[in-house]
């Protein structure tokens, strides 16, 4: 027997109208504030990820798979969505286009972490980036998006938490605060803190060991040491989320898991799904087009867990619309009444009425009973009466009436019951 490899999942025919459902969302929430798709390719060169997500990030140092290509390049499966992004923008010189480029991305990404309930080895983000804009209404506009989106799916749980890392001026008084901090405290530390001591202790508040976090919580905070334009940024980017009504809480430990992030970082916490209770996080990245080669340019955006909020969704009982059906499924008695339910189907679906028909030469009676399981709107049951009428009783499963419609009226009646809302698919 073959087994789906660890930390990965199916999605089956029974469950993705709920992926259709939270896609769809995104794609709305994306046209709403004209934000295009993009595609970038599921693996890259390494080299890209390495200097990208940035080599003291758990994503680069434990987490990327990797591998030679038969060209003996070493390539990997994308870890996260904006490196690539980053890529297409730099060597599209897509810096001359009209800016903001804003984009967006639905893609499957590859961590190899330990899997545990929302948390996989391939997930699924939706992703926002916009380029060009150093002005804090860009960090807005990306707060706005992912609120909007959260707000689409039903999720009204989740608390916004926002914070500030600040620039490299004011990043090295505060390294070196925390260094002074953390000092006296290594020896109690994780080795992955430690060895972020050296080469970057901010990502040491950002660590999940329980001894290490009861260390960090006592130590000083980046918003004591921003330099006066990051400061004034992070109260302009506060004033913007109050005047539209955004509530958020600062929280002056959340630093991010990437590297190149600069000023604004937020992250949508539930406390509904335990542990991993982060379904969408992002801020600013002002430095990383220009850390990739390309022409320094400002940068905001964030990235949304699909399994994550799906499992949000199901914890908290937020509903999914319902699951599709076809409109119609019309049954035959005989081979002649068969071949006239394929050729029904044919027309209505011509007419963009989604309609079935038996294609396992049941009896009529199990034709039924898999009509009635699929959601069928409506079942017609054809046979040689109505062969010869040239009509049939077309039965609306919701409350049992029915009504007796000639072959060549069925698309007109079905699309009419429709569209005045009496079907249920
Ligand atoms: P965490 O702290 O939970 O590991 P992260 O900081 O590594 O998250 P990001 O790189 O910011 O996560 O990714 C953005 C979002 O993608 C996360 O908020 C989460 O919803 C989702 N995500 C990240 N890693 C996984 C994973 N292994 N499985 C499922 N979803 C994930
Ligand atoms: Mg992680």
């Amino acid at each position: 027997m073959l087994s789906i490899p660890k930390g990965t999942k199916d999605v089956l025919p029974s469950q993705s109208y709920k992926w259709q459902f939270v896609e769809g969302c995104a794609r709305d929430v994306a046209r709403m504030f004209n934000i295009r798709e993009v595609r970038t390719p599921v693996f890259e060169h390494t080299e890209l990820f390495a200097r990208g997500v940035g080599d003291t990030t758990d994503i680069v140092n434990k987490e990327m798979y990797t591998f030679q290509d038969k060209g003996n390049r070493s390539v990997t499966l994308k870890p996260e969505g904006t490196a690539g992004v980053a890529r297409m923008f730099i060597e599209n010189g897509l810096a001359s286009s009209p800016l903001p480029m804003k984009s967006f991305y639905i893609t499957p990404c590859f961590r190899y972490e330990r899997p545990q309930a929302g948390r996989l080895r391939e997930f699924h983000q939706f992703g926002v980036e916009i380029y060009g804009s150093p002005s804090p209404s860009a960090d807005a506009e990306a707060i706005f998006a992912a609120s909007a989106f959260l707000k689409k799916l039903g999720i009204t749980d989740t608390r916004l938490e926002i914070n500030s890392i600040g620039c490299k001026t004011c990043r090295a008084a505060y390294n070196a605060a925390l260094r002074q901090y953390f000092e006296p405290h290594l020896a109690e530390m994780c080795p992955t803190c430690r060895e972020r001591f050296d080469k970057n202790p901010l990502r040491m508040l950002d660590c999940k060991e329980e001894g290490c976090r009861r260390i960090t919580a006592g130590a000083p905070a980046i918003l004591d040491y921003l330099c006066p334009d990051c400061a004034s940024h992070f109260e302009s980017v506060k004033k913007l989320l109050s005047a539209q009504g955004i509530a958020y809480v600062v929280n002056p430990n959340i630093v991010r898991g990437l590297d190149y992030y600069t000023r604004t970082v937020f992250e949508f916490v539930s406390t509904s799904i335990g542990a991993q209770g982060t379904v969408c996080a992002g801020g600013r990245y002002d430095g990383l087009i220009a850390e990739l080669g390309g022409p320094s340019t400002p940068a905001v955006g964030f990235a949304a867990g699909l399994e994550r909020l799906i499992l949000l969704m199901e914890n908290t009982g937020v509903p999914f619309p319902a699951p599709p059906a076809p409109a119609i499924y019309i049954a035959g008695m005989d081979e002649g009444s068969r071949a006239k339910a394929f050729a029904l189907c044919g027309e209505l679906r011509a007419k963009g009425v989604a309609a079935e028909c038996d294609l396992m030469e049941r009896s009529v009676k199990a034709q039924l009973k898999y009509a009635d399981k699929s959601g069928a709107g409506y079942v017609a049951v054809i046979g040689e009466t109505e062969l010869a009428e040239g009509a049939v009783n077309v039965k609306r499963m919701a409350d049992g009436t029915s009504k007796k419609v000639s072959f060549a009226s069925i698309c007109d009646y079905i699309n009419n019951v429709i569209s005045g809302g009496n079907n249920n698919g």
